[in-house]
């Protein structure tokens, strides 16, 4: 058969676009690289890799530095490294407790950040969306930067397509079309993404925290309520619709109390830190302070707080014994304050694995906090808005043609 000429053309532009893609996005993950390393990773030409770090180069994304000597065999090999501020993403957060708001550069250096505390309460979607907007106009002051996506984190059931909230039990939302609201408050001509805080959570460590290199892995988010985000082969579950994850209202207790999204007995109901506030005979809604509280009496010696800690402990070894078994996980990440717990508690998930998990999976799982702590979704959210530039930088060139890729009117 033969090919036409335009039709040659068009591959040799999708190849192009692929070379480029796979440079940013090796340099985006693992830092700086010699020109050599280059080569060796995407299987190119030494004049091809020189020819496409050239074109990043112009367009401001990469810089290459002096080649140094290393003492080994052969010609010096320049060093290439991303241009933080060459693309930017803006990351908004909605926590119970907190908002916050970030500007973070190609290569995940975070240049500018804030967080606002909130008084726990049911909030209304106006003030939410005023005071992300007001969180990003004070960052986008900071800089000239070149915004290419934004990227949203919500405590809540998030649509990734177009940042549908369908429930935010715990910040009484129901339905809020939270991608369209902040695409109006914000008005930039680029794309929002949204995601569930304990999806961004699981993307954030497998970009750049504990779960680097590690395929299968359960993320578990938990302050007042309980998320999940699962690692499955490399790849973010969303479910049809990007609902999946809901770990917090796996039904563990039929006899149990009733929970925010209408059921009885959900997991969050026994492991949500309202339960060991209470326990521990602390107000519920004290937060993060409040749990700090609790480990210190826990640490002293106090045998409410040890007792209340202890519940938690095995109820979360109940419910990670049947994700093992479900998932066969390598590895569990605990987020908020339950990744605190841990040092208290690793007997008690140790014995309740062994009761309810099957040997074969449960011999091969290691349950860690998350290593990025409280900022563990926004580096998820960043990823997630970067994910475009990412995949063909090209159409970010000359001015950002972000605009092509718009999602959200
Ligand atoms: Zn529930």
């Amino acid at each position: 058969m033969r090919v036409g000429r335009a039709e040659v053309g068009q591959r040799s532009e999708t190849v192009h676009r692929a070379n480029l893609s796979a440079i940013v996005r090796r340099l985006h993950e693992r830092g700086p690289q010699s020109r050599s390393d280059l080569v060796a990773a995407t299987g190119l030409t030494r004049s091809a890799i020189r020819g496409l770090v050239g074109e990043l180069a112009a367009e401001g994304l990469v810089t290459e530095a002096e080649a140094v000597h290393l003492g080994t065999p052969g010609r010096p090999s320049p060093l290439v490294r991303l241009n933080a501020t060459g693309a930017v993403v803006l990351t908004l957060e909605i926590l119970v407790d907190s908002i916050a708001a970030a500007i973070v550069g190609l290569g995940g250096e975070t240049l500018a950040h804030v967080r606002l505390d909130r008084p726990r309460m049911e909030l209304s979607v106006d003030d939410v969306v005023a005071d992300l907007a007001a969180l990003a106009a004070d960052l986008r002051g900071r800089g000239d930067w070149r915004i290419v996506g934004i990227g949203v984190a919500v405590a809540g059931i998030v649509r990734q397509a177009d940042g549908m909230v369908s429930m935010a039990p715990n910040l009484g939302w129901i339905d809020v079309p939270l991608g369209a609201r902040l695409a109006r408050a914000l008005s930039m001509a680029v794309p929002i993404s949204s995601m569930n805080d304990a999806d961004a959570g699981a993307l954030g460590e497998h970009r750049r925290g504990a779960a680097v290199g590690v395929d299968n892995v359960v993320f578990i988010s938990g302050e007042v309520g309980v998320g999940g985000g699962l690692i499955l082969d490399g790849r973010l579950m969303t479910g049809a619709a990007g609902y999946a994850g809901e770990i917090g209202h796996l039904t563990v207790n039929p006899d149990g109390a009733p929970c925010r999204c209408g059921s009885v007995g959900c997991w969050e109901t026994e492991i949500g830190e309202r339960v060991l506030l209470a326990r521990a005979r602390h107000a519920v809604d004290e937060g993060r302070e409040g749990i700090e509280a609790v480990l210190r009496e826990a640490q002293a010696g106090s045998e409410t707080a040890l007792a209340a800690i202890d519940h938690v402990g095995r109820w979360l070894g109940i419910g990670i014994a049947g994700l093992v078994n479900v998932l066969n996980p390598r590895l569990i990440i605990l987020g908020g304050p339950n990744g605190r717990l841990l040092p208290f508690i690793g007997a008690r998930l140790d014995a309740e694995l062994e009761r309810f998990a099957l040997r074969a999976s449960r011999e091969l799982v290691r349950v860690v906090p998350a290593s990025l702590g409280i900022e563990a979704p926004m580096v998820g959210a960043a990823e997630l808005a970067f994910d475009p530039l990412l995949n063909d930088p090209a159409a970010f060139f000359r001015g950002g043609s972000a605009s092509v890729h718009l999602a959200t009117a």
